[in-house]
């Protein structure tokens, strides 16, 4: 589990992140979003206790990563923007290295090195120098270093930025199956279809501060309002625009399709439905009309 009460960090009066509050329980991925020096490396740092608040507190797998710092980074997998890889070593041998670090016994760390290296299609990196790697692999190598010692609580700063979408797959995978073994896990991600993809809250910093937190599907109904709803006829629209029209806001419409707003579907749509099959009028498809993250993200930081 992580949790933060007014989690602040002063860099010589120039607040980057002001005040941070939230809860990531096991079994749970959070997004963190923001523009570019929003303050979300700054949050995994002193999430992984490299770096102290100037105020506030976190609590990292029910450890204060003020006064125990060696003991959170020793239950937390970290993968930063820029990790440091040793380019003349081989995989392999970084790997084993790092599993000696995190006090792994050789046998345990080769195995589960080389099960990942596998998972994340490239297993011949073991005995490749890291310098010969591409961009890519490189990112794979240090995911494979965060996540050697089982570690229950992962922070990873744009884990599939150089990735090919092969890959970028493979690692979101990866991190579901390790949501569900209950690991708790923070992402900090520039790319909204991925934060969607794999996150159960989003929250999204501007300049130090959480400024929305909540479920995609909340977000989309507290910034952009109740959902759009299209309903397809198999007649023209005539017959059924005045019944739409008794349960809910029509938006929009076309020859054979209706578009409107409702508050809760839930009660709306079978209402609808029941009055358009009373009256005869053939239902050819009701779906919710996806609404992006994109959009959700930017009438935040546009606002
Ligand atoms: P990006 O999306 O570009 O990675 P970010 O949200 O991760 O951005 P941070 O790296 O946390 O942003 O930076 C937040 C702010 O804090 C920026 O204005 C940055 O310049 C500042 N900052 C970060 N580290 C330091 C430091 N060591 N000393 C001074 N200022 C810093």
């Amino acid at each position: 589990m992580i949790r933060t009460e007014n989690l602040t960090k002063r860099f010589d009066g120039f607040t980057a992140v002001g005040g941070i509050t939230l809860t990531v329980r096991p079994g749970q991925i959070l997004a963190l979003l923001g523009p570019n020096g929003a303050g979300k490396t700054t949050t995994v740092r002193m999430l992984a206790a490299i770096l102290m608040p100037t105020e506030g507190w976190a609590e990292v797998a029910g450890y204060d990563t003020r006064r125990n710092p060696v003991a959170v980074r020793q239950q937390v997998g970290l993968l930063t923007e820029q990790p440091g890889l040793y380019l003349r070593m081989y995989g392999g041998e970084y790997l084993e290295f790092f599993g000696r670090l995190y006090g792994l016994d050789a046998g345990t760390c080769r195995r589960q090195a080389r099960e990942w290296l596998d998972r994340f299609a490239m297993p011949e990196a073991w005995d490749r120098r890291i310098g010969e790697y591409s961009k890519g692999m490189r990112q794979k190598l240090a995911l494979v270093r965060a996540l050697l010692h089982n570690p229950p609580i992962l922070l990873m700063d744009e884990p599939t930025s150089a990735m090919d979408p092969h890959s970028a797959k493979l690692v979101r995978d990866a991190i579901l199956s390790l949501k569900d073994e209950r690991h708790t896990i923070l992402v900090c991600t520039h790319n909204l279809a991925e934060a969607e993809l794999l996150a159960d809250e989003i929250a999204i910093i501007r300049r130090g501060q959480i400024v929305a937190l909540g479920t995609p599907a909340d977000l989309k109904q507290q910034l952009l309002g109740p959902p759009l709803m299209e309903l397809r006829v198999a007649s023209s629209v005539d017959g059924a625009r005045p019944l739409v029209d008794r349960w809910a806001s029509v938006v929009e419409e076309g020859p054979n399709w209706i578009r409107y707003r409702a508050d809760s579907p839930e009660t709306v749509n079978p209402m609808i439905v029941r009055s358009l099959a009373e009256a005869g009028i053939p239902v050819v498809m009701l779906s919710e009309v996806p609404r992006s993250l994109e959009a959700v993200y930017l009438r935040v930081v546009e606002s």
